[in-house]
């Protein structure tokens, strides 16, 4: 039986993998199909502290994996597919297999939002694609003109990469303004290679016929207009949705799938804890899901300390 299973390996799960491994919990980590995370995909992390050149997002991740390995972590390369929490000790499946654990800490993290357009779904990975770091170096974007969808943060980021590739990066928002923060939103509309296309929508991919991608039609939300570029690639960059499909009905959650804590880490179902991104719409930052993996891990420790009483 386990003491502590953790789903999850972004800076949350590994914080609190970090955590409940040095109270000698030997907790059980589950990557799920993205090991460490979304943070993996990011090719400079400058705003978490103790980096001041700033650090690879794989490089942080892996070393983030590392510390908690030194202290007893077990990394396992698998994926949760159901939770029994009528009985206690829970029943995990795991990859077909069942494992009774005592508490569960849920870091299952967020994944690509998708703009929801059928074409879309049939161009991905001939042209579009949702992480600039992954695919931004692939020769059918080299010297081409690219689009970019979105206006936060994440959007700002995969423009500023690509311009070391493509002839031209196109950011498509649908509003006049940015969501990114300042110091990212500014320097994404200085670059020489980003054209921002404000209030504007993404209506269809193209080319479906043709199986890759060679435009992009575009309809202006103020004027109606409609419109289409040439383009390459498309990277979409419109946020996020919480992993948390496999909880749905047995943990709280709101209408977007964000779990929704009791008190500080808790969940509804005594025994589970919740940490980082999948929990998280408001700051869904490196360095608050690390805090949130702290919380989560001292809170399982305390709540088996508790039972064991
Ligand atoms: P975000 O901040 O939620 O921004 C999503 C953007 O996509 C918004 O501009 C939004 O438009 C737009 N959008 C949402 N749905 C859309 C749709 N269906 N069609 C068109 N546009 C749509 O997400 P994010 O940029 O991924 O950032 C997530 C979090 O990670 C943020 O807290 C961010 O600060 C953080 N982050 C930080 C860094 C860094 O500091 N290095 C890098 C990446 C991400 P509206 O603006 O109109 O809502």
């Amino acid at each position: 039986m386990e003491k502590v299973v953790i789903i999850g390996t972004g800076c949350a799960g590994l914080t609190a993998a970090l955590y409940t491994a040095r109270a000698n919990l030997n907790p059980l980590v589950l990557t799920g199909c993205m090991p460490g995370g979304l943070l993996t995909t990011t090719s400079i992390v400058e705003n978490f502290p103790g980096f001041p050149e700033g650090i690879d997002g794989y490089e942080m991740m892996t070393r983030m994996q590392k510390q908690a390995e030194r202290f007893g972590a077990r990394i396992q390369f698998s994926t949760l597919e159901s939770v029994d929490t009528s009985k206690y000790p829970f029943i995990l499946t795991i990859d077909g297999e069942k494992v009774e654990a005592e508490t569960v800490i849920i870091a299952s993290g967020a994944g690509h939002r998708h703009l929801g357009l059928g074409s879309e779904h049939l161009l991905e990975k001939k042209g579009v694609t949702y992480c600039a770091t992954c695919d931004g170096a692939l020769p059918m974007f080299r010297n081409q003109p690219v689009v970019v969808v979105g206006g936060g943060d994440s959007a700002c980021e995969e423009a500023m990469y690509l311009t070391r590739f493509a002839s031209v990066v196109y950011l498509v928002h649908r509003r006049d303004s940015l969501r990114a923060s300042k110091v990212m939103a500014a320097r994404a509309l200085t670059h020489k290679k980003i054209q921002p296309i404000w209030n504007t929508v993404v209506t269809d991919i193209l080319d479906v016929k043709q199986d890759k991608v060679t435009g992009i039609r575009l309809k202006s939300l103020e004027t109606g207009a409609e419109s289409q570029i040439d383009c390459t690639g498309v990277f979409v960059a419109i946020g996020h949705v919480p992993n948390t499909q496999v909880f749905k009905g047995i943990i709280t959650m709101d209408e977007d799938g964000y779990i929704i804590p009791t008190k500080g880490s808790s969940t509804n179902v005594p025994g589970i804890f919740v940490a980082g991104d999948c929990s998280d719409r408001v700051y869904r930052q490196a360095i608050t899901a690390a805090g949130m993996g702290c919380a989560a891990a001292i809170d399982a420790e305390r709540y088996l300390a508790a039972m064991n009483q």
